[in-house]
């Protein structure tokens, strides 16, 4: 375990922690921003298939509040979010 990327929050919990991944394939994503999302899976629309992302507040294994709703209209604007 060297994997020390995650530096820009403090996870609440090792499960947090483990699930989080800078892999977009993975169900949780750490964005470049520092945001947490969740990957609801891939979408094809009009020809193109993308990664539906959805922005979580609650950690979902301790129930943990990891991210503001301030946080995360700080950051979504680097984000591109599939509605
Ligand atoms: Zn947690």
């Amino acid at each position: 375990m060297t994997d020390t990327e995650f530096e820009t929050i403090g996870f609440c919990c090792e499960e947090l922690e483990d699930a989080v991944s800078s892999d977009p394939a993975d169900a949780l994503v750490q964005h470049e921003s520092g945001l947490i999302l969740l990957n609801l899976g891939e979408r094809e629309e009009e020809g193109e298939t993308g990664v539906v992302l959805a922005t979580i507040r609650y950690c979902p294994f301790c129930g943990t509040e990891i991210q503001t709703d301030e946080d995360v209209e700080a950051a979504l604007g680097d984000v591109e979010i599939v509605e």
